[in-house]
C-alpha cells in the first residue's frame, strides 16, 4: 500500500498509509544512502521499512551521510563477501582447467569419429610437412624392416588397427618421434641414425603406441581447443577460436603432452617391451642418448615434437622396470 510522507513540524516525520497515520522523531529513522538508481529505504523504529522514491525533500528532512561515506560504508560491509566470491570464482576457474577440461576431453575422445581423427591428423602432418619435415632419406628396405618390427610389437593391442609407421627427414628437429590422433606414428631419420640397435627404436615406438592406446593426442587436442573457447568467453574475445576443426591440428602441434600422459605412455612401454623380449633398459638407453644429443635444441618452435623431454626421472623409471624383469 502506498504511503505519503510529510513534515508536520521540524524534527518530525509523518507517515500516512490509508487511514493509518504515524509520527516519528527524525532521530528514530534511518534512511539508506543514495546509490545509483536504487530506490531508497526508510527504516522505522518498529523494524518496518518503507521503499520510497528519491526526492530532494528527503535530504532536507533527513540529512544522510555524504555519497563518498555512503559508498565506502557499503563497500566495507560487502568487502569480505566480494573477496570470498572472487576466491570462489578463481578456484572454480583453476579447478575447471585442471580437472574439468581433462575429464571432459577424456569422455569425448573415445566418441570422436575415426574420420575426424584422420582429418585432424592429416592436417597436423601437412602443417609439419610444410614447415619442418622432408621426405625420408632412409632406404625403402630399411623402412619396411622397421615397419614389420613395429607391427609385430603392436599386434594384439586393442587399438593396433590404426597404428602405422612413417618416416621423415627432419634436420631442423633432430631425433624425434610422435603419434598423431589417428594412430599414425612418425619417426625422424635422425632418430634412426642416432640409436645403437632396433630395440631402442622399438622402445620409442612402444611409448608412442602408449599415447595412441590412451588417446592422448585427441584428449590433448580437445583440452586445448576447449581451453581456447573458455578463455575466449572469459575475456570476451572469440576471434582466436575460429573453426575448431581447423584449429585442433594447430593446437595439437603447439601443445605438448602433460607429464601425466608421458608417464602413462612410458609405463605402457615398460609393460609391452618385455612381452617381445625387449628390456625396458632399451628405453633408458635411447633416452640417455637423446639427452646427450648435442646440437639439437629440444625446445624448438614445435611443442608437439619437443614433448618427450629425456629426463633423468624417466631413465630411472625405465631402469627400475628393467630390474623387475
Ligand atoms: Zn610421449
Amino acid at each position: 500500500m502506498a504511503a505519503t510522507l510529510s513534515q508536520p513540524a521540524p524534527g518530525r516525520l509523518r507517515v500516512q498509509r490509508g487511514d493509518e497515520v504515524r509520527e516519528f522523531d527524525l532521530g528514530e529513522l534511518v534512511l539508506s544512502p543514495r546509490l545509483g538508481r536504487l530506490s531508497r529505504q526508510l527504516r522505522l523504529p518498529d523494524g518496518g521499512q518503507l521503499e520510497i522514491a528519491d526526492s530532494p525533500l528527503l535530504d532536507a528532512w533527513l540529512p544522510a551521510p555524504s555519497r563518498v561515506e555512503a559508498i565506502a560504508d557499503w563497500l566495507e560491509r560487502r568487502r569480505s563477501m566480494m573477496l570470498g566470491a572472487a576466491a570462489v570464482l578463481v578456484a572454480g576457474v583453476v579447478g575447471f582447467f585442471q580437472v574439468g577440461l581433462p575429464w571432459m576431453a577424456n569422455q569425448l575422445a573415445p566418441v570422436i569419429p575415426p574420420a575426424m581423427e584422420r582429418s585432424i591428423s592429416r592436417q597436423a602432418l601437412a602443417l609439419l610437412d610444410n614447415t619442418h619435415l622432408r621426405p625420408s632419406q632412409l632406404p625403402a628396405a630399411r623402412r619396411d624392416e622397421l615397419r614389420t618390427k613395429f607391427h609385430a610389437l603392436a599386434r594384439g593391442l586393442p587399438r593396433a588397427d590404426g597404428l602405422r609407421l612413417d618416416f621423415r627427414d627432419a634436420p631442423s628437429l633432430g631425433p624425434n618421434a610422435f603419434a598423431l590422433p589417428d594412430g599414425q606414428v612418425v619417426m625422424t631419420d635422425q632418430l634412426v641414425s642416432l640409436v645403437l640397435d632396433d630395440d631402442e627404436l622399438m622402445a620409442v615406438l612402444a611409448h608412442e603406441a602408449g599415447h595412441h592406446e590412451h588417446r592422448h593426442g585427441m584428449r590433448r587436442g580437445l583440452e586445448s581447443s576447449a581451453a581456447v573457447v573458455v578463455i575466449g568467453f572469459l575475456f570476451g574475445d572469440l576471434s582466436g577460436t575460429g573453426s575448431l576443426s581447423v584449429s585442433i591440428p594447430t593446437l595439437l602441434i603447439n601443445s605438448g603432452f602433460s607429464r601425466r600422459h608421458e608417464r602413462e605412455a612410458d609405463e605402457f612401454a615398460f609393460a609391452l617391451l618385455p612381452r617381445h623380449g625387449i628390456s625396458p633398459e632399451a628405453f633408458a638407453r635411447v633416452m640417455a642418448r637423446l639427452s646427450g644429443d648435442e646440437g639439437h635444441s629440444p625446445a624448438g618452435p614445435i611443442g608437439y615434437l619437443s614433448t618427450h623431454p629425456p629426463s633423468d626421472e624417466r631413465i630411472e623409471a625405465a631402469r627400475r622396470a628393467a630390474e623387475k624383469e
